[in-house]
């Protein structure tokens, strides 16, 4: 036994992570799992991407970065939230990080003091809540329901602050529930924030470019919240690049320098190779990247089709990102095959031993009514995994 830090003994495992090594396991015994689980694309980096990737080492891009990241990069993005977002920022105000994720932990080690509360609006992307955690912030759950859409009110969010409250997050289009603040929307929070001028908020938009409904917002474009925003993003999720691992914010100088001091002291910059094949990815113009984008919109329809052909499954249809979220709350008290389902876990789990498909419990993300469907899956593998289901529940 090692004495580990309480700090670690405290963190939770992320439960996606947690769900695919189960998947893994029962894989490795032979059983043929489809996965729903994971928040990764199914398709390979476009290949212009690649290329610069590869035209990168052989140019001898080896040696370390800026902290912040190459200045070609941070130019590229200064370009890409003018174009894309009518925001503008300077190259003080940009950082490269080792991945969205890296980004936001290092917005929570930079501004939390122990105490201060975080607001979270339920369901929220997993790691927030831990991240917020490890800063030794407090996370502060504001539930959202499958009735609201899952958006938080103004008058909730207003509910939810204290003297101690120094941050808002949330992810536009949410991981898990798909869901889109649109420009009123936002605009109804900010008025609400007007009144409480110190509370910065975090604006995740890692997944602005897999949007249905079309017109995506940032916070940060209100000229009163443009101060008081840090705006989150990065390449993983609409360019297919996970594994390549660079993010980026864009947000207040003084932040944005404070983060590239943390930076500088846990990770340094970026990837050298990454970051060069990413200046070529943001350069692009979003057409190169439409083909992902239209298949991810037909397979939305076609597990929504299907899920709506069973019972149990209420959903609010996702405006973006590539999860649906449905209330299963239907099922709680059921005996499925032997299975007493007490919650959303337990569903997932049924899911999981009886139909051989992988999901995430809810729980996972703040919202114990819901699991949370991937559909970055093929058309064949959604088709096959909503027929299990059906024929699952349906013996039970
Ligand atoms: N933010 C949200 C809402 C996500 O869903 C994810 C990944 O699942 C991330 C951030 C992290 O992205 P990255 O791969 O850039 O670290």
């Amino acid at each position: 036994m090692y004495n580990l830090s309480d700090r670690i003994k405290s963190m939770s495992t992320s439960q996606t992570l947690a769900m695919a090594a189960k998947a893994r396991e029962l894989r490795e015994e032979g059983k043929d799992i489809i996965g729903l689980s994971l928040g990764e694309p199914d398709f390979n980096t476009p290949d212009f991407i690649k290329e610069a990737a590869i035209k990168a080492i052989t140019e001898n891009y080896n040696s370390y970065t800026p902290v912040d990241g190459y200045l070609e990069l941070k130019d590229a993005i200064i370009t890409k939230f003018k174009r894309d977002n009518k925001l503008t920022y300077d190259r003080s105000q940009i950082v490269v990080s080792t991945g969205a994720k890296q980004s936001l932990a290092n917005i929570a080690m930079v501004m939390l003091n122990p105490g201060d509360e975080v607001i979270l609006p339920c369901p929220y992307w997993v790691s927030y809540a831990e991240i917020v955690k490890l800063a030794e912030g407090v996370p502060v759950e504001v539930p959202t329901t499958v009735e609201t859409n899952f958006k938080m009110t103004p008058e909730q969010l207003e509910k939810a602050i204290t003297p101690k409250t120094k941050m808002l997050w949330y992810s536009s289009p949410c991981n898990p529930s798909g869901m889109v603040y649109s420009k009123e929307e936002l605009r109804g929070l900010a008025d609400v924030l007007q009144k409480y001028p110190d509370i910065i908020v975090v604006s995740d938009e890692i997944y602005e470019h897999i949007n249905f409904v079309g017109d995506h917002f940032s916070m940060a474009q209100f000229d009163d919240m443009y101060n008081r925003v840090v705006t989150v993003n990065g390449v993983s999720k609409a360019f297919a690049m996970t594994g390549w691992r660079i993010g980026y914010i864009g947000g207040p100088t003084e932040i944005a320098r404070a983060c590239n001091k943390m930076q500088g002291q846990i990770t340094s910059g970026a990837n050298c190779i990454a970051q060069r094949a990413v200046i070529t990815a943001l350069e692009a113009p979003v057409s190169e990247i439409q083909y992902m984008i239209d298949r991810f919109k037909t397979r939305r329809k076609l597990i929504i089709d299907l899920l709506n052909d069973m019972p149990g499954f209420v959903i609010t249809e996702p405006e973006g990102a590539f999860y649906v979220f449905p209330d299963v709350s239907y099922f709680f008290g059921k005996t499925l095959k032997s299975h007493k389902i007490n919650d959303a876990t337990d569903f997932s789990m049924f899911l999981l031993e009886e139909a051989l498909v992988a999901t995430v419990t809810g729980d996972a993300f703040g919202s114990p009514n819901c699991i949370r469907f991937s559909y970055a899956a093929s058309e064949k593998d959604i088709e096959e995994a909503m027929k299990r289901i059906k024929k699952a529940i349906s013996e039970a």
